[in-house]
């Protein structure tokens, strides 16, 4: 990613967070790539506080302006979304109210109901978003 790309980029999410109810929150993009190379986009945050960090791997470059718009409104949900695995890891697991099989079989869970739930609205509602401004290749 380069630095014009990362600008402009961090302008963008900014924005969509705003838009999405994330004002009061720190979105960061790491320069870093996904781990997983079939992610166009990641998000991870800090437990118990609202700060995130959204990296793109190189398949979000090549999306249309469109689905980066998606894919990053989609990334912001998230956000909303990750406390509630927080709680199941914290106050369920970590406290020893489940042991670890249960843990894994909650926390799948609610990560997959969570990953179609996020695409529906995601897909629902990122027409009503502004569309980045800069090319498929990241310039104006
Ligand atoms: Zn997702």
């Amino acid at each position: 990613m380069t630095d014009k790309q990362h600008t402009d980029l961090s302008t963008y999410v900014r924005t969509l967070a705003d838009m999405l109810g994330l004002k009061d929150a720190v979105v960061e993009i790491s320069r870093d790539e996904p781990e997983r190379e079939d992610c166009a986009a990641n998000v991870r945050g800090v437990p118990g506080r609202k700060f995130w960090s959204v990296s793109f791997g190189p398949r979000f470059w090549e999306m249309t302006a469109d689905d980066k718009r998606e894919t990053i409104v989609h990334e912001l949900l998230h956000c909303h979304m990750d406390p509630a695995l927080d709680h199941v890891r914290t106050d369920l697991y970590e406290n020893r109210i489940v042991g670890h099989q249960q843990y894994v079989l909650i926390y799948d869970a609610m990560l997959r109901t969570f990953e179609v739930g996020i695409d529906g609205i995601a897909h629902a509602i990122a027409c009503h978003f502004p569309l980045p401004e800069w090319g498929e290749d990241g310039t104006k």
